[in-house]
């Protein structure tokens, strides 16, 4: 007889996961709203609740305020919220310079975070010195094995190939195995870009219901994307969607690492244009730079906080306006082509650089959009990348699995 429908034991999963999902989704609710949104009785919903309760999973957090400040009548509506501290996850995010390797719990508060130098190192090693920060982690934390949910691995599309990896699916798999064979923890590897869209979704704060149909923009030490339709990260038929830096931008432009022409990357990135200034500096082209560096382009010091200030210079102010223009030419077709509610921004170049409201001004100028609402900055820092990795753990480790 063949086996069809589900067990009680998938049947509870599946609402447990349901119920973390909305409260993840949405924010505190009351076991009234939660049997409202997911079409469970009340009954039903004050059984799994109470279990999760019991177990540490989610707990009250008060009575519900209405809008206009007044507690609710008659009834009163309990909140409920997930534990933040419930479980705990690693994230490692592998960057072309870079490893960022973080710690965080379920609502993507950072424990403990550092920023390892990578520049020159073989995979293997990148791993080994990430797994190193992990076991020091867990020792001076005192954390036990079922504390962790695992380690979510992130490799971006340009970090694999900078790495020597022409398939990325053959570097996240020798990441695992190198990652395996030091810790004794389950292992999540995914994109980067497409880990960042994930934890946006599950760590950023909201009363109302997030957007799942996003694209998330990254430009900072790399520029990549990907896309997310109802809740899930659009992958492509063969894994290779939301390559947006190697969108081709300009036909006559320079050749790319990745073998085409005019790739969006070699306009925008920060590495390409800290390159460009570099070869131009001189006290004709570059006065400003020439004047605060003392005439030896070895003391210029490129770093997130002073980018801003190399546009004093006038030819180095149209490499930046040259960059904007094709970031807008790009969002314009991305807008096109998705009709995503929400674009989501992430980056130094975001969060430092690039002004937000001159951005949508400069898309409603040139290419016709209103993004007033359309555009907004990642609940993610840059300097809090590694919570890519915790969000893939905390969706797929957690939430999928209904905390159990
Ligand atoms: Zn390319």
């Amino acid at each position: 007889m063949s086996q069809t429908g589900i067990s009680k034991l998938d049947l509870k999963r599946r609402n447990r996961t349901e119920i973390l999902k909305l409260l993840v989704y949405h924010g505190p609710l009351s076991r009234i709203d939660i049997a409202r949104n997911l079409k469970l009785t009340r009954a039903a919903v004050t059984i799994i609740t109470n279990e999760m309760i019991t177990q540490g999973i989610v707990s009250e957090i008060g009575e519900e305020i209405q809008a206009d400040g007044k507690r609710q009548r008659g009834r009163k509506k309990i909140l409920l919220d997930i534990c933040g501290n419930y479980r705990l996850s690693f994230g490692v995010v592998i960057d072309i310079e870079r490893t960022h390797v973080g710690l965080a719990d379920l609502k993507g508060i950072t424990l403990e975070k550092e920023t390892l130098y990578a520049n020159g190192l073989s995979l293997k090693e990148r791993i080994n010195a990430a797994c190193e920060v992990i076991r020091k982690w867990v020792s001076r934390n005192s954390l036990s094995q079922e504390q962790i949910l695992g380690i979510g691995l992130c490799i971006s599309d340009n970090a694999c190939s900078v790495l020597g990896y022409q398939y990325k699916e053959e570097c996240y798999r020798i990441a695992r195995e190198f990652a395996v064979q030091q810790l004794n923890f389950s292992i999540m590897v995914d994109g980067t870009a497409e880990s960042l869209a994930v934890a946006e979704l599950v760590f950023s704060q909201s009363g109302a219901r997030k957007p799942e149909n996003i694209v998330l923009l990254r430009y900072g030490y790399d520029v990549d994307a990907a896309v997310m339709v109802d809740g899930k990260v659009y992958k492509g038929h063969t894994g290779k969607a939301g390559r947006f830096a190697h969108m081709v931008v300009d036909t006559q432009g320079e050749l790319c690492f990745c073998g085409k022409v005019g790739c969006c990357i070699t306009k925008m990135s920060v590495q390409r244009i800290v390159e460009k200034i570099k070869k131009m500096y001189s006290k004709d082209r570059t006065p400003y730079l020439y004047q605060i560096s003392g005439g030896d382009p070895q003391r210029l010091q490129f770093t997130v906080d002073n980018l801003k200030i190399f546009v004093m210079d006038e030819a180095v102010q149209k490499l930046y306006q040259e960059a904007l223009s094709y970031l807008t030419t790009a969002l314009d077709n991305i807008l096109n082509l998705l009709d995503p509610e929400r674009i989501i921004l992430f980056g130094f170049v975001f969060e430092k650089i690039l002004d937000l409201d001159m951005l949508t001004k400069l898309m409603e100028q040139k290419h016709n959009w209103d993004l007033k609402d359309k555009l907004c900055l990642s609940c993610i820092s840059d300097s809090r990348i590694h919570l890519a990795g915790c969000g893939i753990c905390v969706s797929d480790l957690f939430l999928e699995k209904g905390g159990m």
